[in-house]
């Protein structure tokens, strides 16, 4: 338990070969997450090597490229354009739809609020203190637009289905709001917000709205396509002002590509910076990011033009099989259940009978990674095409997983795990910090890092609403940092 700290680095005096850097790094990652196996749930969206290995070639061509400037490499400048068009073709975009390519889902939902905060203060000059309107399943990206760009957040709940509740986005909706914003679908329940309800509301108060299809965009419109019941949620949908959607997903390019787009250019210009005055040049750029690194651009182009209609829908119907094999195996499981029907291959799997964070350290044990959830606690899945391969060994775990959770809530063993997993929380944790946590939560804990982390979900839920969890989480954040 007790790992030596590790001595800091300083700055080599020498290089070393390449030689012993690949070695040393193939050493480093030896405890990482097993996701070319398919042991992991979400961060890789696997659609096997033959694709992967196609896109890193496309990213490995760029790799010096620099989409700063677009006279310099008119490649990429086509290759984004493209994309972008591309895109907006598939989401039902029509003539005037536009946008830019961004380095991630964050970076497209920072740049919508900060277009929406820039539009409005052009066509609706009275509103000085602008809100939004974001349902509580809204990726947190959204907070730290708001929290970035000045920007009241009103976060409303969801119904019994996990989607917006529509009632209350009614109800929120003031003179000071600027924009609401629907999920297509929500991260953490997989469930699409209704967008066309959304999109009326929007239309009657002259809001813009915001769809977050960033893990949605590029499987959707193939399930639909597939046949699967899906709501509409695109530029189909009249009052849809922005959608955001992640190329680095569904769309299996290199991670660092995303796309925002708008219905028509007008909105499009608000997002744009120019500063006329530096020296160094007339400074004009469309996102965040200065330097644009090229070989993402390159990949994203690359794996839609490679891959195409055709190759996502086999794509997609073999993550949507899959997917459907897990619901229907976890049905039969009585001690299981689905938080809601997922509108397509995200999964969270609560439970009534047993701590469900109790079967995630089971499954952890085994090897699998899975993302704990709160309110209500359970655990996520996103799947994707590589699971397709490990589905039956997923099923057998899961299900010897809930046996042994059984037998732990039933022996109360909140000995040896537990003890074993609060000596891994104080080793980082401040004692201040740590002292208070255990006064909170009696004896309870688990150790970030441990396998077993369900006490410690359980005294987080304690402290959860509370100043005391985020000072907790800051001072987690400077230990990992310095680590
Ligand atoms: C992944 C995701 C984001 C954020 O995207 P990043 O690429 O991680 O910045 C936003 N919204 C939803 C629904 C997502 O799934």
């Amino acid at each position: 338990m007790a790992k030596k700290k590790k001595e800091k680095r300083s700055f080599p005096k020498q290089g070393i070969s390449k030689e012993a850097l690949l070695a040393q790094m193939k050493t480093m990652r030896k405890d990482d997450a097993q996701w070319h196996i398919g042991r992991t749930f979400s961060l890789v969206y696997h659609p096997g090597n033959e694709i992967a290995n196609m896109v890193k070639e496309a990213y490995n061509l760029f790799f010096s490229e620099n989409a700063l400037n677009p006279t310099a490499f008119p490649s990429l400048k086509q290759m984004e354009v493209e994309v972008v068009s591309m895109v907006a073709d598939l989401f039902h975009g029509q003539e005037d739809t536009s946008g830019t390519m961004t380095s991630g889902g964050t970076e497209s939902i920072l740049l919508a609020v900060k277009t929406a905060r820039d539009w409005a203060a052009e066509h609706r000059p009275h509103i000085t203190a602008p809100e939004i309107i974001v349902p509580l399943s809204a990726h947190p990206a959204f907070q730290k637009a708001f929290h970035y760009f000045g920007i009241k957040g009103v976060v409303v709940p969801v119904s019994d289905d996990y989607r917006v509740d529509m009632k209350e986005v009614w109800r929120n909706i003031n003179r000071n709001t600027i924009m609401l914003v629907g999920s297509a679908p929500s991260y953490p329940h997989g469930v699409i917000d209704p967008i066309e309800e959304l999109a009326e509301f929007a239309l009657k108060n002259d809001l813009l709205l915001h769809v977050d299809a960033c893990v949605g965009g590029f499987l959707l419109p193939f399930a639909q396509k597939l046949g699967y019941a899906i709501p509409k949620w695109d530029f189909a949908v009249e009052g849809v002002t922005s959608i955001s959607a992640d190329v680095h997903k569904y769309g299996y390019a290199a991670k660092g590509a995303s796309v925002i787009i708008y219905r028509d250019k007008l909105i499009r210009r608000k997002q744009f910076f120019v500063y006329t005055d530096w020296p160094g040049g007339i400074y004009a750029s469309p996102g965040i990011g200065g330097t644009r690194p090229g070989g993402a651009i390159a990949a994203a182009w690359a794996a839609l033009m490679g891959i195409g209609e055709n190759g996502y829908l086999q794509l997609t119907k073999k993550t949507l099989t899959t997917t459907d094999k897990l619901k229907t195996a976890i049905a039969v499981m009585p001690e299981l259940h689905l938080i809601a029907p997922p509108d397509m291959s995200i999964l969270a799997i609560g439970s009534n009978s047993l701590d469900i964070y109790k079967v995630g350290d089971e499954m952890s044990v085994k090897g699998w990674f899975l993302d704990r959830q709160q309110y209500p606690a359970c655990l996520h899945l996103t799947v994707s095409p590589i699971h397709a391969e490990v589905a039956d060994q997923f099923i057998a775990d899961l299900q010897e997983a809930v046996e042994t959770a059984k037998q732990l809530s039933w022996n109360k063993v909140s000995s040896n795990i537990q003890v074993g997993a609060v000596k891994g929380l104080k080793r980082i944790l401040p004692e201040k910090t740590f002292k208070k946590l255990q006064s909170f939560a009696g004896n309870a804990g688990g150790g970030i890092g441990s396998k077993r982390t369900a006490a410690m979900y359980g005294m987080m839920g304690v402290l959860a609403g509370s100043g005391d969890l985020e000072e907790l989480v800051l001072n987690v954040m400077d230990q990992l940092y310095s680590e």
